[in-house]
């Protein structure tokens, strides 16, 4: 998504936070920290939008020292994963005792996906991680519906997220809402609005999104209708064909390559495969295996076209490649992606930076 976004001009800043915003004259001034480098930058918007998930209340608490409208509250869920647990594509919704259920899935193609639990949670989000009781209950939903026994040493890995639910008061964590809510504030101008979204779901992101410009539509009275419900994201313009169709002709194109890669490849970047094997006609074009088919190629693909900045940004969150690499394989990688960055790969579509000053200078509060 933030590929689409960029495609039409939104201009991505990863690892960046928002540290202060205040409203001037009908606009916001905005204050950014790279966290990487710690440089501030300054930016003026005409509406900002709070999409801060599990922050979005803190956002407005601390970051704006105003008001929330709408309370959230974090509820843990933990997943982990095994070695693949039985054959076939099927996936299985265990229902259990206490009336919630548990997914088993295949994952990757090697391994069975299980989750998910539900857990009040008062920490810090970035810090989330399974403990023992989730891990047991969920070890025990499987033990209860397969033949096949598991525990503790059959998981490979373990991860967890917090969901930020709009606190409905219910008792029950699985019982609150997965809806969203919007909602907008302006100044007493009814300008420089401020739209938070709260909860929410990644099947409903493009309802969302259109939601969220039709509520800002007052303010740029220019905007246009809802378009996004047919449109292509990056790479998935494959015209009329099935996948299947479009993977073959693919299998054709690139016949040198092996078979098992090129299919990954595929599914994580659709069309965009040709950008990424551009120019290359045999595997040695590749560069560096960094293990399980990573190979230097695409990294460079990741850090210059996906904002990667890390070893964990490519194995874990562009891909899981890391359920296949062992230490010393992860460790080749960051050290190759540390030298890469330092080398500073130009980016693709990089536009002129905003302002910028030492992050040692004082902020510019603008009231
Ligand atoms: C365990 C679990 C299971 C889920 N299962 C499903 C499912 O099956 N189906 C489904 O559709 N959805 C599911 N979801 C929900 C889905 O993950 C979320 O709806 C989705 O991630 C929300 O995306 P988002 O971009 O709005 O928020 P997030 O992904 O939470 O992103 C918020 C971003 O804001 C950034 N941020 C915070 N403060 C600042 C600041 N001051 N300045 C700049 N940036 C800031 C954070 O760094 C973060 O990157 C699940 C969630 C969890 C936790």
């Amino acid at each position: 998504m933030p590929l689409a976004a960029q495609s039409r001009g939104a201009r991505i800043q990863v690892r960046t936070r928002c540290i202060d915003a205040v409203r001037v004259s009908g606009l916001w001034h905005i204050t950014l920290q790279d966290l990487a480098t710690g440089r501030i930058h300054h930016c003026r918007a005409r509406a900002l939008v709070n999409a801060a998930g599990p922050w979005a209340q803190r956002f407005i608490e601390q970051n704006l020292q105003a008001q929330s409208p709408r309370r959230i509250k974090l509820i843990k869920g933990s997943h982990f994963v095994t070695p693949k647990l039985y054959e076939g594509e099927q996936a299985y919704i265990l229902q259990n005792e206490d009336q919630r259920i548990v997914f088993v899935i295949p994952y990757n193609g090697d391994f069975t996906l299980v989750g998910t639990t539900d857990k009040a949670y008062d920490g810090d989000p970035s810090k989330v991680e399974m403990d023992g009781e989730e891990e047991q209950y969920l070890l025990n939903v499987v033990n209860q519906h397969f033949k096949r026994q598991i525990g503790s040493d059959d998981i490979l890995w373990r991860y967890s997220g917090v969901r930020p639910l709009c606190d409905d008061e219910s008792d029950s964590p699985s019982a609150m809402t997965r809806d969203y809510t919007l909602e907008t504030q302006a100044d007493e101008n009814g300008k420089a609005p401020l739209l938070s979204v709260f909860g929410g779901k990644i099947t409903t992101y493009r309802r969302l999104a259109e939601a969220a410009l039709l509520a800002l539509k007052p303010h740029f009275p220019t905007l246009g209708s809802p378009w996004t419900r047919t449109a292509t994201l990056p790479g998935g313009d494959i015209g009329e064909q099935t996948f299947t169709q479009w993977l073959q002709a693919l299998q054709q194109q690139y016949a040198w390559l092996p078979q098992p890669l090129l299919q990954r490849l595929a599914n994580a970047y659709g069309t965009r495969v040709h950008e990424l094997l551009q120019g290359c006609s045999g595997v040695d074009d590749l560069g560096t295996d960094f293990g399980a088919g990573l190979t230097q190629r695409e990294v460079e693909f990741l850090l210059r076209e996906e904002w990667a900045r890390s070893a964990d940004d490519i194995l874990w969150r562009r891909s899981k490649l890391g359920l296949y690499f062992n230490a010393g394989q992860r460790a080749q990688l960051d050290s190759f992606v540390q030298t890469r960055l330092s080398d500073a790969i130009p980016a693709a579509h990089v536009a002129p930076a905003p302002s910028t000053t030492s992050a040692k200078e004082p902020l510019r509060r603008a009231c």
